[in-house]
C-alpha cells in the first residue's frame, strides 16, 4: 500500500520529445540533476531524450522537471515532456547512459550562427581559438549542412576526416565543458583551415582572411565559402565592382543582399524596427528586407527595401571585422543551385576564392524574411530553419509515413513520420535541369536521414510538373492535390487545426493548375482537410502567348485593356516602350483567342497594373519583378479603393474591369504611379474583405486563411489582415513557411494525412 510518504520518495521518469539531440541537452540535464542533488541517468532514444531521476524531495524532482523546459539550452526545442513516477532504483550518482541505435525519428538541429561565447573567443588574443574561423560549440555551428547520416556523431559528418587533438578531445568528453559532445568541435591544431586562391590560376595566395578583406576593398570579386554554399562578395560602396558582379551573374536588376558587421552598421544604411532588429540578431541570421536609408548604387535598384544579414559563421565575423559591409549574394550561375564545392566551377564568376577544407554535404541558401505587422513572413526558408520538425494536429499523428514532392517553381519536399513533418530547404525552379539534381540530392538526403519509407507519395494536380511525373514513377499510392487547396492546407497544418475545420482560403498567386484544367490564381476556397469548393475567383483573362504573358507584363496590360468591340489599343504612356508591331500582334492574339489560355491569376493582374503605370520592365528578370516594383512604388498612408464588382454565380466572379477603367482615367489625368499603386492595393484588400463577408453571410465562415505568393506583398498582407480582423474574422497566415510555393509540399502532406489517418 502506498502512503503519501512512499510516493514522495518515488523516482521520476521523463520523456522529452523535440529537437534535443546534438544541442547540448544531455550535459544540461547532468548539470541540472547535480544542481538539485538528484541521481539517475539520461540517454538519447528514438524520439528524444529519456531521464530517470530519484533522491531529493518531491519538490526537488518537480522543480527539476520544470527547469527541463524553462532552462533548456538555446538550440533545444521541446515539443512535449511526459512524466510518470517509477520505482526507486537506488542510483548513487547521475550519469549519461549510452544510447541504442533506433529506427525512429530523430530530429537534427538546423545550422546555427556563431554564439556570443565563441565570438568572444575568436576575438581574444589570449584564447587558443583566437582568429580561428571554424570555432563552434554545442550552442552553435554547422549541423544540417554537414550531416551525412544519423545518429548525429562526428564520423557521420563532414568533420570525420579531422581527428581531435588532445585539447579538443578533453573538451569533447567533459560533461561540464561548453563543447561536450559538440560534433563539429575544432581548433587551429586539428580542424579545417582556410585557403585563399586566385580563381583564374588556381594558385594559393598568402594572407588568408586579412588579404581577402583587402582584395574586396580593392574592387575584386571573391567567392567565399560559408555554411550552405559559396557567396559572391564585393564592396557595395564600389559601384564599379557591383556592376561587374552583376555582369558575371547575368543579373541586371535582381536585388543583391548585404552582410554588415553589426546592427549599428545596418542602422546606418536602413531603417530598422525592433522586430526587424530581433530577426537580424537572432541565432538563425536570415536576410531581413528593411527600408533603405541610403542608396547604394546597383544593390537593389528601383526598390525601397534592401536585404541585410549579419555575419553567421566565425569566418564571416573575422572577414567583417576587417571590412564593415559586403555584398553577399549566393554564388550560382543564373537559375542554378548555390555552389557548394569549388569543383563545381566558378568559371569567370570571381577573381579570388576564399575557401576551406570542411566539405558542405547539403546545400542551403540564406533564408529571407520580411517583418509584416510585427511578425516575420518567409520569402525563402532554408539555412537556419531546415530541418526543424513541425508537429501535426493530434488527429493525424498516427498516420503512416508520407513523401510530398511539392510543385515546380520555388520548390521544397516534405516528409512525414511519427507525428512530425520535416520540410526541405528552398530548392528553386525544377524546370532547370541542375535544380532537379538538387531536388534528387535533397530527397535522398531527407528520406535517408530520417529513415522514411513512405506509404504514399503526393504531388500537384498538374500533369506536366516534373514532380508529378517523378511521383508517378515511384510505384506508390499517389495522391494529387489541387495547388491552391495545398496552399490552404499548409496553413491549417502549421496552425494545428484539427480535422473537421472549415475555413475560407484566400489564395492569391501567379499560377496553379485548376480542377477544370484552367489556370487558377485569384482564389477563394471554402476548404478543409477533406476537400474544397471554389467560392469565388478573379474573372478569367486571356494570357496572350501563354507562359510569355508571365514574363512580359505589358501583355497582361493589353489583356486587361481588351474588350469586345474595342477596335484600337488605348494610348497609355506605360505601353509606349513596347514595339508597336508586337503590341498589335498581341492585341490580335487576344481578339482572335489564339495562344491565349484563360487565367484567373492575381499575379497577372499585378503585372497588368504595373505595366499600365509604366513601373514594370519590358521583361521580368526575376519572378514577380513587375509586382515587386508596383508594391515598392506605392505611396504611404491611407487611400480610397477603386471600384470593382463581385458577381454572383458558382463560383462567384470578382471583376476588376472597373478598376482598370478608373486606373486609366487616373493615368490620363496625370495621377502619379505611387497613388495608383496605393489605390490598387487598397482595391484588392477591399475585394478580399467584401468576398469574405459574403462567405460569412452565406455560409457562416469566421476563419480566413491567407496563402499564395502574392501575400509576400507587405502592403497587401498588412492591409488584408488588418481589414479582416476589424471585420471580426479570425485570420491565419503562414508563419513557419513561406506563403509562396515553398509551402505546397507541406499542404500536400496535410492532404495525405487526412486520407491515411484513422480519424481522418
Ligand atoms: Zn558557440
Ligand atoms: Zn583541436
Ligand atoms: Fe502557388
Amino acid at each position: 500500500m502506498k502512503s503519501p510518504a512512499g510516493l514522495s520518495s518515488a523516482a521520476l521518469r521523463l520523456d522529452v520529445f523535440g529537437v534535443v539531440q546534438g544541442v547540448g541537452f544531455r550535459p544540461f540535464v547532468v548539470r541540472l540533476a547535480r544542481r538539485f542533488r538528484l541521481t539517475g541517468w539520461v540517454k538519447n532514444d528514438g524520439r528524444g531524450v529519456q531521464i530517470h531521476v530519484e533522491g531529493g524531495t518531491r519538490g526537488d524532482r518537480e522543480r527539476f522537471a520544470g527547469a527541463i523546459e524553462t532552462d533548456r539550452p538555446p538550440l533545444a526545442r521541446i515539443e512535449r515532456v511526459t512524466s510518470r513516477t517509477v520505482p526507486v532504483r537506488g542510483y548513487r550518482d547521475f550519469k549519461v547512459r549510452a544510447s541504442g541505435r533506433s529506427g525512429n525519428f530523430v530530429f537534427i538541429s538546423p545550422d546555427i550562427s556563431v554564439c556570443p561565447a565563441c565570438r568572444d573567443e575568436i576575438r581574444d588574443p589570449g584564447n587558443r581559438r583566437f582568429g580561428y574561423p571554424f570555432t563552434n560549440c554545442t550552442d552553435c555551428g554547422p549541423r544540417y549542412t554537414i550531416v551525412r547520416d544519423l545518429p548525429y556523431d562526428r564520423p557521420q559528418t563532414t568533420m570525420a576526416d579531422f581527428p581531435l587533438c588532445p585539447d579538443c578531445r578533453r573538451e569533447y568528453h567533459d560533461p561540464l565543458d561548453r563543447r561536450y559532445h559538440a560534433q563539429p568541435i575544432a581548433c587551429p591544431v586539428c580542424g579545417p583551415s582556410v585557403a585563399l586562391r586566385n580563381a583564374r590560376t588556381g594558385k594559393t595566395v598568402p594572407g588568408g582572411i586579412e588579404k581577402a578583406a583587402d582584395l574586396v576593398r580593392r574592387g575584386k570579386i571573391l567567392a567565399v565559402k560559408g555554411l550552405g554554399g559559396f557567396h559572391l562578395v564585393c564592396d557595395p560602396a564600389d559601384a564599379g565592382a557591383v556592376a561587374r558582379l552583376r555582369r558575371v551573374k547575368k543579373r541586371a536588376v535582381k536585388p543583391l543582399a548585404l552582410m554588415v558587421r553589426d546592427i549599428s552598421v545596418a542602422r546606418r544604411i536602413a531603417r530598422i524596427s525592433p522586430p526587424e532588429a530581433a530577426a537580424l540578431e537572432s541565432d538563425r541570421r536570415p536576410i531581413v528586407l528593411v527600408q533603405k536609408r541610403v542608396e547604394l548604387p546597383g544593390v537593389a535598384p528601383g526598390l525601397n527595401e534592401v536585404g541585410i544579414m549579419l555575419p553567421y559563421t566565425p569566418l564571416h565575423v573575422l572577414l567583417l571585422d576587417r571590412i564593415k559591409m559586403i555584398v553577399a549574394t549566393s554564388s550560382n550561375p543564373k537559375d542554378a543551385p548555390i555552389i557548394k564545392d569549388e569543383s563545381e566551377g566558378f568559371s569567370g564568376l570571381c577573381d579570388y576564392i576564399l575557401t576551406h577544407n570542411r566539405p558542405i554535404h547539403m546545400r542551403a541558401d540564406d533564408s529571407v524574411v520580411r517583418i509584416i505587422r510585427e511578425a516575420p513572413v518567409f520569402l525563402r526558408r532554408a539555412r537556419g530553419y531546415v530541418p526543424y520538425p513541425q508537429p501535426v494536429p493530434r488527429g493525424f499523428a498516427g498516420a503512416r509515413p508520407i513523401l510530398a514532392l511539392g510543385a515546380e517553381l520555388k520548390n521544397t519536399v516534405s516528409v512525414f513520420k511519427n507525428g512530425y513533418v520535416v520540410t526541405s530547404q528552398f530548392l528553386g525552379d525544377l524546370d532547370e535541369y541542375r535544380n532537379r539534381m538538387y531536388f534528387e540530392e535533397t530527397l535522398a538526403h531527407l528520406t535517408g536521414l530520417f529513415r522514411v519509407k513512405p506509404a504514399c507519395v503526393v504531388s500537384d494536380l498538374h500533369p506536366d510538373f516534373h514532380t508529378t511525373r517523378i511521383a508517378e514513377r515511384m510505384g506508390l499510392p499517389h495522391f494529387r492535390v489541387q495547388h491552391h487547396h495545398a496552399h490552404v492546407l499548409a496553413v491549417l497544418l502549421e496552425h494545428g487545426l484539427e480535422p473537421g475545420t472549415r475555413v475560407l482560403g484566400i489564395v492569391w498567386d501567379g499560377y496553379g493548375y485548376g480542377l477544370n484544367g484552367e489556370a487558377w490564381g485569384g482564389e477563394f476556397l471554402i476548404a478543409g482537410y477533406d476537400g474544397f469548393n471554389r467560392f469565388a475567383r478573379f474573372e478569367p483573362k486571356p494570357l496572350p502567348g501563354g507562359d510569355l504573358a508571365a514574363r512580359e507584363p505589358w501583355r497582361m496590360a493589353l489583356s486587361y485593356l481588351w474588350s469586345p468591340g474595342l477596335k484600337a489599343i488605348p494610348a497609355i504612356p506605360g505601353l509606349r516602350p513596347v514595339d508597336p508591331a508586337r503590341r498589335r500582334a498581341v492585341w490580335e492574339m487576344i481578339a482572335s483567342e489564339t495562344h491565349s489560355p484563360l487565367a484567373s491569376s492575381c499575379g497577372r493582374l499585378f503585372d497588368a497594373v504595373s505595366a499600365l503605370t509604366g513601373l514594370a520592365p519590358l521583361r521580368n528578370e526575376y519572378e514577380a519583378e513587375a509586382a515587386v516594383r508596383l508594391e515598392a512604388a506605392a505611396a504611404p498612408g491611407r487611400t480610397r479603393p477603386y471600384a470593382f464588382m463581385l458577381h454572383d454565380g458558382n463560383p462567384k466572379t470578382l471583376s476588376f474591369d472597373a478598376t482598370i477603367r478608373e486606373i486609366i482615367s487616373d493615368i490620363k489625368r496625370g495621377v502619379s504611379p505611387a497613388i495608383v499603386s496605393a489605390r490598387f492595393h487598397e482595391t484588392l484588400a477591399s475585394a478580399a474583405v467584401e468576398t469574405a463577408e459574403k462567405a460569412r453571410r452565406e455560409l457562416g465562415i469566421r476563419t480566413i486563411v491567407l496563402g499564395g505568393g502574392v501575400f509576400c506583398n507587405r502592403r497587401l498582407l498588412g492591409r488584408v489582415e488588418d481589414l479582416l480582423t476589424k471585420s471580426g474574422f479570425s485570420v491565419l497566415r503562414p508563419r513557419q513557411y513561406s506563403p509562396n510555393d515553398e509551402s505546397i509540399s507541406v499542404g500536400q502532406v496535410a492532404f495525405a494525412l487526412a486520407r491515411l489517418s484513422p480519424s481522418g
